[in-house]
């Protein structure tokens, strides 16, 4: 309806006028500036992404934004005030931090992540959620890959500074997502965007965690996803670093697809010298043979565990799916797989 629409184009330009705001102050402070290109990061993708900065100060956004003619209640639905606890007034969200504008694919700016360029906490702060922005259906530099109106690969990454450091590289199709789990949504986004996508998380736990999660996510949507995992504990940022672009870009050939990655994630917890643990490993990855539709695909996987463990390829399939069953018949399969997972929901 008509005056939500205002309301949000409203909230539009005062992103587009805080990003500006940021943009000039990033311009000015030569300690932002240096933060950056201590980096790596130059000028070309600073200005790519109009990078900015918050400057180390309460109330400039917002005295910057009312010069303007934005009042505080337009101000604070985007997030970038916040109302002072004793009601006394508003202050910036944003202070001393380099700013990464949030782009939707109409390249409106939608939110805003901020970083400290000290090792003060929180490292990242995030635009709240709001009429206009909704973390959950965006991704970072989406707006940048539209461009090309289809790529043939997509590398999806955790962070701001891995997007940008990878485009600072010259790898034109990154994308974040914001600073939460990937969601169905954004997993749609991501196949629209391109053909073959890749996740590359950081080489930490959390981030072969979150791997795990995203291309689980991914299988339910039916989405082909591959993952990178990268050695060591390494981020994008810090492996293209080291690395160089050719480098990273042979990642890709090597990439793990959903089985592999399930082969990678488990076996990393087993010994699988030990036939106990063996076993449960095999149950363990097992199970995601259930969510695999193609039977082409479904053999493929099996022989990976079969490779791996030395399990036969039959009695995986038998223990999966059950003894005299016909694999081609999935349908069965998947109601006793239901009646079995109901029976055991009653008994609890
Ligand atoms: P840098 O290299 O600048 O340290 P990073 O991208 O490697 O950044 P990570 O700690 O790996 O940082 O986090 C990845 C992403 O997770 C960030 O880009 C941010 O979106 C989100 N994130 C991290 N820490 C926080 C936080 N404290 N609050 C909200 N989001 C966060
Ligand atoms: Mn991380
Ligand atoms: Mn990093
Ligand atoms: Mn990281």
């Amino acid at each position: 309806d008509k005056p939500m629409e205002k309301e949000r184009n409203r909230l539009f330009q005062i992103n587009r006028e805080s990003a500006y705001f940021f943009y000039r102050n990033l311009m000015n402070n030569t300690d932002a500036r240096k933060y950056l290109y201590k980096r790596s990061i130059s000028d070309t993708t600073i200005n790519l992404f109009k990078l900015g900065f918050a400057p180390k100060s309460w109330d400039s956004l917002e005295k910057y934004l009312k010069s303007k003619g934005y009042k505080e209640y337009e101000i604070e639905k985007s997030g970038l005030i916040i109302k002072r606890k004793d009601k006394s007034g508003y202050y910036d969200e944003f202070r001393n931090r380099i700013i990464f504008p949030i782009y939707d694919r109409k390249n409106r700016i939608i939110g805003f992540g901020g970083r400290v360029i000290d090792d003060s906490q929180p490292k990242y702060l995030n635009s709240p959620d709001s009429l206009i922005f909704s973390k959950g259906h965006n991704l970072f530099a989406a707006n940048l890959l539209e461009k090309k109106s289809h790529n043939e690969r997509i590398v999806l990454v955790e962070g701001y500074m891995d997007v940008v450091s990878l485009f600072n590289k010259g790898i034109f199709y990154a994308v974040a997502s914001l600073g939460t789990a990937l969601t169905k949504d954004q997993g749609k986004l991501l196949s629209k965007l391109g053909d073959n996508i890749y996740i590359c998380y950081d080489g930490d736990e959390a981030g072969l965690k979150a791997a795990d999660r995203a291309i689980d996510i991914l299988k339910q949507e039916d989405i082909k996803a591959e993952v990178i995992v990268l050695a060591d504990g390494k981020d994008p940022d810090d492996y293209i670093k080291s690395y160089g672009k050719e480098k990273f870009e042979s990642l890709f050939e090597n990439a793990l697809d959903y089985i592999e990655y399930k082969i990678f994630f488990y076996e990393r917890k087993y010994n699988l010298n030990d036939t106990e643990e063996k076993i449960a490993f095999t149950r363990d990855v097992g199970k995601f043979l259930k969510d695999v539709k193609s039977p082409i695909e479904l053999d493929a996987y099996m022989e990976k565990i079969s490779q791996r463990t030395g399990i036969l390829k039959e009695a995986i399939k038998k223990e999966i799916f059950g003894y005299n069953l016909n694999i081609e018949n999935k349908s069965i399969v998947n109601n006793r797989y239901i009646n079995k997972k109901y029976k055991n929901n009653k008994d609890n």
